[in-house]
């Protein structure tokens, strides 16, 4: 049993490592405005086509030593960083939360582990794109919008939750985008953009009530801390724009991976 879990660990971090690969191409693609699903993956640089050698997740940068095969130029870090970073929150997701719902695979918990996946993926893609461009994806937006609602539909017709479960989440999701409305009208535009607001739409949708309140804080920490950090450091000013969608990507996943300790921990203040 052991060496089976182990094994379902290591493939996991690889297909995790496969769609972080798949996040970096896709990123790239919608932004030079690239078909996703034609076309041949390029190196960014010397735009030559890529073999199949060249794009085994990590490995591949690891051999070629950070560098392009074709042009000798190097390659961003940020490659190699989403990849492994994706393989660890796929581990991480399946050791504490997904092993379940593979090892009990009741259609409750079939329809939890491809929600969640899905939210953890396209959070990832969120963080990412809002780092390198500082631009939130209307489309992706009412797409997660949408997904969500299904979701939470298939819970109330399977008979797992009621239908006032759901108002409560729509309730929730516009409750804090009216929130961060206010957030941009009180601080002008300077702190959050449009993009933050309809995110934060978004993931009170998926989360609901008190669940948001947790990751809105956990996002507020963790967006002060780094902040006050580039700032003592001076590798930003006071006046330079910081991406914030990353800080609720990094909230929301570490929710979801860690929901029923932190719902405990909650429970234990009597927070709840
Ligand atoms: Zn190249």
């Amino acid at each position: 049993m052991l060496v089976f879990i182990i094994y379902l660990l290591i493939f996991t971090f690889l297909l995790g490592a496969a769609i972080g690969s798949f996040i970096n191409a896709s990123c790239y693609r919608v932004h030079e405005h690239l078909n996703i699903k034609t076309g041949r993956s390029m190196c960014p640089l010397c735009k030559h086509k890529l073999s199949f050698f060249d794009l085994i997740p990590i490995f591949s940068f690891i051999f070629l030593k950070g560098k392009c095969r074709y042009c000798k130029e190097k390659i961003s870090y940020q490659y190699i960083i989403i990849e492994v970073l994706t393989g660890v929150i796929f581990v991480l997701y399946f050791y504490f939360f997904g092993i379940i719902q593979v090892l009990y695979p009741t259609p409750l918990n079939i329809i939890q582990l491809v929600f969640y996946i899905f939210i953890i993926i396209s959070f990832i893609y969120i963080a990412l794109y809002d780092f390198l461009y500082l631009e939130i994806s209307n489309k992706l937006m009412v797409v997660i919008s949408v997904v969500t609602v299904i979701y939470l539909l298939l819970l109330y017709f399977m008979g797992f939750t009621s239908i006032s479960y759901i108002f409560m989440h729509i309730y929730t999701a516009v409750i804090v985008g009216a929130v961060f409305l206010l957030l941009i009208i009180i601080t002008r535009g300077s702190g959050m953009g449009g993009g933050d607001m309809k995110l934060a739409f978004v993931m009170g949708l998926i989360l609901g009530f008190p669940s948001i309140l947790f990751v809105l804080f956990l996002s507020f920490v963790l967006g002060a801390l780094v902040g006050i950090t580039l700032i003592i450091t001076k590798a930003k000013s006071l006046k330079s724009t910081i991406p914030f969608a990353p800080f609720l990507a990094c909230s929301i996943i570490f929710y979801i991976i860690f929901n029923q300790y932190i719902l405990h921990f909650l429970n234990y203040f009597y927070l709840l």
